[in-house]
């Protein structure tokens, strides 16, 4: 997925190779998973539950989600209203916090923080805080890009997290624990998030549930208390998890990653398009829309002389026209393993001039954080350390041979990615 972007036409800017992290690579799981759950993924019933098997007072479950939520605490050692012996009995059987480090990265004048987070098992994931000040017809925002898989098995050429692969679907706690420190960093200087995208590392209906426990959890009055309304869940096009999201009613938002219209180019684009073609996923979106009455959000990464062409875009406008649907358009970051680059931003324009001329309106983005790798899994690449070069230039060969056939109409015939049908919700 990409980082959600500014509503500002851009100014198209080179992306600078990425310095390497202070954390140290981890091209997969280096260690055990620590078995004790994180705090931030308890239910209140089991907290009292546990405490009342302490000998305590249920009351005391209120103060722990009090520290649990609130943003002064780093573990539970700093949680003071507790006796001293509750404190080390709580911090053995669970984790304050499932991020054993977290590095911050700011960019874009201050507007973009990068966080890389190292989790028990010695995996990297990345989320991605983007501040948006107020305008005339806006007030202020603040929106969090989290990931919800370490890794993903899509496999989008484009994106630097589809080159990592998959390693696995993030633990409930993970996900909530991402906002835990954006929410606690905007509380230093007294501001809130308004905002949570799954649009991070990973494809969120492919770990459906723990995604819908963790809305659970950041909706919670109780808990983090974000209205679902600002929360928006992003997929490539996994058809039986929009089915089961439109089940669920109009409680967030849906976005599609579309990237292409046309089904022999969205298969090398999109690899799980082979599985999911791109009539049905349309087709799921617009049953949402009927029965929730919610716009969809449709986000395209535009590749120069792959997927911007006039062709691409009266394509797209057939696929859309008539629906309850919004476009943004976002030039592509340059990852290493591919030999494309960003659209140029006036064929940018000149495509969203179609679009809106055929009634399908559009936004040109920018991706955030250009210069510290805010596309998808960039940070987590680069700190998985580079592939070697023959590597790099055997995928850009196959790439290019896929998208010539993908430009004259062939489907592709490989199969979708390993595991992306069996796993569908
Ligand atoms: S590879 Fe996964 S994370 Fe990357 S854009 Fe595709 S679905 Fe999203």
């Amino acid at each position: 997925m990409t980082s959600e972007t500014p509503d500002t036409t851009p100014t198209p800017t080179p992306a600078p190779a990425v310095q390497p992290f202070g954390l140290r690579p981890a091209p997969s799981a280096s260690a055990p998973r620590d078995p004790r759950p994180g705090i931030s993924a308890v239910t209140t019933d089991e907290l009292k539950a546990w405490l009342v098997a302490q000998g305590q007072p249920a009351y005391r479950a209120r103060q722990v989600a009090d520290a649990a939520w609130g943003h002064k605490a780093t573990g539970f050692d700093d949680v003071r209203t507790l006796p001293g012996d509750l404190r080390a009995a709580l911090d053995e059987a669970f984790r304050f916090d499932t991020m054993t480090e977290t590095e911050v990265r700011v960019t874009d004048g201050g507007l973009t923080e990068k966080a890389i987070h190292r989790l028990s098992d010695g995996l990297v994931i990345e989320s991605v805080l983007m501040h948006y000040p107020a305008r005339d017809d806006a007030r202020e925002r603040h929106t969090l890009c989290i990931s919800s898989q370490a890794g993903c098995a899509v496999g989008c050429p484009f994106c630097a997290t589809g080159e990592l692969g998959m390693e696995r679907d993030l633990e409930t706690a993970e996900i909530v624990d991402q906002v835990r420190h954006a929410a606690r960093r905007l509380a230093v200087d007294g501001k809130h998030l308004t905002n949570i995208v799954f649009m991070g590392m990973g494809e969120p209906l492919l770990n459906l549930d723990r995604v819908l426990e963790s809305i659970g959890i950041l909706n919670d009055p109780t808990r983090f208390g974000l209205g679902a309304r600002h929360i928006t869940v992003s997929t490539s096009g996994v058809v039986p998890g929009i089915e089961r999201l439109t089940a669920l009613g109009p409680q967030f938002g849906l976005a599609i990653s579309l990237h292409a219209a046309r089904n022999p180019l969205r298969d090398v684009l999109v690899p799980l398009n082979r599985r999911w073609p791109v009539e049905e996923v349309v087709a799921a979106a617009r049953a949402h829309t009927q029965a929730t009455g919610r716009r969809v959000t449709y986000e395209a990464t535009m590749i120069a002389g792959i997927n911007d062409t006039d062709a691409d875009a009266d394509a797209m406008a057939d696929l859309l026209r008539g629906e309850l649907a919004h476009v943004n358009l976002i030039p592509m970051n340059q990852v290493a393993h591919t030999p494309w680059t960003g659209t140029p931003i006036p064929q940018v324009v000149r495509f969203a001039a179609r679009l809106g001329a055929a009634g399908v309106t559009a936004t040109i983005r920018q991706n955030r954080g250009t210069e510290i790798g805010a596309a998808c899994g960039q940070l987590a690449a680069e700190a998985a350390g580079r592939p070697a070069p023959i590597v790099v230039q055997r995928r850009r060969e196959r790439l290019e041979a896929q998208s010539a056939a993908a430009l004259r109409g062939e489907r592709s015939e490989e199969p979708a990615p390993a595991g992306v049908g069996e796993k569908a919700p």
